[in-house]
């Protein structure tokens, strides 16, 4: 049996406790002994824990964490930087593999042991991304779980042989298909949405869509997707990363909200700024599930990302306004539980601001200690030490690979 005390810990910054962990979940929580000598014990120090982080909107594959910057020199807009990725990406001073690598123990290290990224599939590039993010994965089996997305950044309909390129990634290994802006890609949502739910029906896997689109147009696309969740009886299968439309403030809003609840469809996004701030509070009071990510990192398409999902946090709450501790508790709820909610159905959703899940018996051995005195202190100061538990052991993971390099206060242990 595979058992852990965690001695003299701080759960959200409450009372320490020691918390029992057997066989990957938690199974007891008590007042603390403060004895780590007990079996198997790790000395929490009386630090604060949380959920371990959950980085559940990334990309392995296009992430340049680590290399030296590159000027953006690709026309703006979304094609723009679709292009710029085609471009480039060949060139990029490291393979696919060993950039995904470097990207995911990062992530790791900081704490984020819930991970699910898209992998890129295209006429271009075939597989050859898909297969490196699948190696990278294998690499880190043991210290994080990593779900991965087919992912059509180019369209499905735009270019020859997309479907049968998506068809062979989920048979490679991926877990999930997904899709991006049926309309104003392809230009065709039907066909689009048609082709991915039918590949989600062929291989039994869920759904994650990017949609970017706006306003109404975005509202109309999410109205096609809720047609076939209802329709394909794929409730609680489906997620749409960035929603940007639910941010629109547009009189349709509530209603889909509800309509996604009732379908129970996830959201993932990358805490955007303005014009992309999700109404957080009502999609928790509606029991919609919310995680966040880093999209892509220091890649063809944006000079973000650092690989500390505690930073995305931050960012997070500056972007929604947030000051209050119970806010920016949520954030960090987003952050943490929210996107283990997004992946694991059987977990409950974060349903208001200032809950504090994830240390009941029965809830999974994920978990980071930080030296913070509460919350809002950790995602304010974002210590660089992190203490990391998954599936009920300690993990840490080798970020050295020669040639990737995190400068300042990112720097990894
Ligand atoms: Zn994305």
């Amino acid at each position: 049996m595979n058992s852990l005390r965690i001695a003299n810990v701080r759960p959200w910054g409450g009372e320490a406790v020691d918390i029992v962990i057997e066989n990957g979940v938690v199974a007891a929580v008590s007042e603390t002994t403060a004895d780590a000598s007990l079996a198997g014990g790790l000395d929490g120090g009386g630090q604060l824990i949380l959920p371990a982080l959950s980085d559940v909107h990334l990309h392995l594959d296009s992430s340049c964490l680590g290399l030296p910057f590159r000027a953006y020199t690709g026309e703006p807009g979304r094609w723009g930087r679709i292009m710029n990725d085609r471009k480039h990406w060949r060139t990029a001073d490291r393979p696919v593999a060993e950039r995904a690598a470097f990207t995911l123990a990062v992530a790791i290290a900081n704490g984020a042991t819930r991970i699910r990224t898209h992998a890129q599939v295209d006429a271009d590039s075939g597989l050859e991304k898909m297969e490196g993010v699948l190696a990278a994965r294998e690499h880190y089996a043991d210290a994080a779980d990593v779900q991965i997305v087919a992912f059509p950044q180019v369209g499905i309909l735009l270019e020859p042989g997309v479907v049968d390129l998506l068809d062979a990634a989920l048979r490679a290994g991926a877990d999930l298909i997904g899709g991006i802006d049926p309309c104003e890609i392809d230009r065709d949502p039907v066909r689009h949405l048609d082709a991915v739910f039918m590949l989600a029906e062929r291989h039994q896997v869920e759904v994650d869509i990017h949609l970017h689109e706006a306003g109404e147009l975005g509202l109309f696309t999410l109205s096609l997707i809720l047609e076939r969740v209802e329709a394909l009886s794929m409730q609680g299968r489906v997620t749409i990363s960035h929603a940007r439309c639910l941010a629109s403030g547009l009189p349709g809003v509530p209603a889909a909200i509800a309509r996604l609840a009732a379908a129970g469809v996830a959201i993932t996004h990358a805490a955007g700024g303005r014009g992309w701030e999700l109404p957080l509070a009502e999609l928790a009071a509606a029991g919609v599930r919310v995680g966040v990510g880093m999209d892509g990192q220091r890649d063809f398409w944006s000079p973000y990302g650092n690989g500390d999902m505690l930073d995305r946090a931050w960012q997070l709450a500056f972007v929604q306004g947030f000051a209050a501790d119970p806010e920016i508790e949520h954030a960090l709820g987003v952050a943490t539980w929210g996107g283990a909610s997004v992946l694991d159905r059987g977990l409950r959703p974060l349903e208001r601001f200032g809950s504090h899940p994830g240390f009941a018996p029965g809830d999974p051995a994920e978990f980071v200690l930080v030296d913070a005195v509460s919350p809002t202190a950790a995602v304010m100061d974002r210590p660089a030490e992190r203490t990391v538990v998954h599936h009920g052991r300690v993990v840490t993971v080798d970020t050295a690979l020669p040639g990737f390099e995190i400068p300042g206060r990112w720097a990894v242990r």
